[in-house]
């Protein structure tokens, strides 16, 4: 007999109750003798048993991977007896234009299809999210009270409700993590500041986050963030310093970012969080300017500075001064200056041989286990790697 009230695909990070498969089908064993003993969870080795243990009309959670592996599980389900009426859900951070494309197809079909964003990571799965859904409003009613019961509770209402049709529970969870780049990224530079503009160590970058903590700017980031700063390996370095300051994304803000082009409203400082991850990301060519310059100084110990070809590096190298002048007593007449100061936080990026973006990957870890690669020279942390940031 199906006793199922909802089925979920995905056990990784994420993931609710009830019944659970996954494409790994050793992990469903595993969660069901770890996780899930004790409790009421059934586990499915199959698309067909899962469905099959389930109440109609059936109400099936995808927490997968973005992309490909959404519309590949969707015709699994629909190809493994998905009966008319039956509900999809997709709890990933997939992009807002492909939830709609899939409530039309679903619905033509004759099935419901909602995308629901979820928030709070790790801890947000196991205790209580926030739950943004939006796609076939038929669906709505029979999905409400798991969902609200689910959500975390704040103020003694829950944190989901209704957002709309079509993508636009995607299209606000794109937009929530977009806007939660912008703080991270002030963190960053703050960070960057008190690291290489005033040469302190972790230990006492830490405590002013901390000072920090106790005032105005008291907020769970900046309580990581000290917490990370203080975190140590085996030998007693800060593990911050162990990670690769090549920062990773999975697209929810720049997503957010070109959304905001297209509709013409200024996110600045989102898009200068989504470029500073891009910068970062090309490390290896920041590296081989590096070793140029490194080229050029063992040739010809005399040399100043080394950019790009010999015109652009002289007419650079002349202006470098004044820019940073201008944009400096700009910023005390509070004339903004954007274009200026924007072409000057890329070259000065371009130019660093370290970027903050450890510590961002070492908040993403800690936030969302999206784990981390280590510097070169430091494989003898006992912390994690990620080939894919
Ligand atoms: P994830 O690394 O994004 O995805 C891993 C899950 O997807 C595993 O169950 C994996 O199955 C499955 N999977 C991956 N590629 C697949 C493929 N080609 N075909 C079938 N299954 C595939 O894990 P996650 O962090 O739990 O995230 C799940 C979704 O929630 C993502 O869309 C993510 O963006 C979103 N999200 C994550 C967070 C967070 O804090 N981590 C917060 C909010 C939303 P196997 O076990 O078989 O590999």
């Amino acid at each position: 007999m199906a006793t199922g009230d909802i089925g979920l695909i995905g056990l990784a990070v994420m993931g609710f109750t009830v019944v659970a498969y996954n494409r790994t089908t050793s992990k469903v064993d595993a969660f069901l003798a770890n996780e899930a003993k004790g409790t009421k969870i059934q586990g499915a080795h199959s698309i067909p048993e899962l469905i099959s243990k389930l109440k109609k009309p059936r109400k099936i959670i995808l927490l997968v991977k973005a992309g490909q592996a959404v519309d590949d599980f969707i015709k699994l389900l629909i190809d493994g007896g998905l009966e008319k009426g039956d509900i999809v859900i997709d709890g990933g951070n997939s992009h807002y234009p492909d939830s709609i494309r899939r409530t039309e197809e679903l619905e033509a079909k004759g099935f419901l299809f909602v995308g629901s964003g979820v928030s709070g990571g790790e801890e947000g799965a196991r205790h209580g999210p926030s739950l943004m859904p939006g796609g076939s409003v038929a669906a709505w009613p029979a999905i409400k009270p798991i969902f609200q019961k689910t959500a975390a509770q704040a103020y003694g209402e829950p944190c989901c409700d209704w957002v709309g049709e079509t993508g636009s529970g995607h299209y606000v969870k794109m937009v929530h993590n977009g806007k939660l780049t912008r703080y991270p990224s002030l963190v960053h530079c703050a960070y960057d500041i008190l690291k290489r503009g005033l040469g302190l160590p972790e230990d006492e970058i830490a405590d002013i986050f901390l000072k920090w903590n106790k005032g105005v700017l008291d907020s769970f980031l900046i309580d990581i963030t000290a917490n990370i700063l203080k975190f140590k390996d085996d030998d007693g370095e800060p593990v911050v310093t162990k990670i690769l300051d090549k920062a990773g994304q999975k697209g929810t803000g720049k997503w957010t970012a070109m959304a905001a082009l297209d509709a013409g409203t200024a996110v600045t400082l989102i898009g200068e969080a989504v470029f500073a991850r891009c910068l970062s990301a090309i490390k290896e060519e920041r590296s081989v300017f590096l070793g140029d310059i490194t080229a050029a100084y063992v040739k010809n110990p005399q040399l100043e500075s080394l950019l790009f070809d010999d015109f652009f590096n002289k007419a650079i190298r002349n202006a470098q001064p004044g820019w940073r002048r201008v944009i400096a007593q700009a910023v005390l007449w509070g004339i903004p200056t954007p274009a200026f100061s924007t072409a000057l936080a890329f070259f000065d990026g371009y130019r660093s041989e370290v970027v903050p973006a450890n510590l961002l990957q070492a908040q993403r870890d800690y936030f969302g286990a999206h784990t981390f690669r280590v510097l070169p020279g430091k494989e003898n942390s006992k912390f994690k790697l990620n080939e894919d940031i």
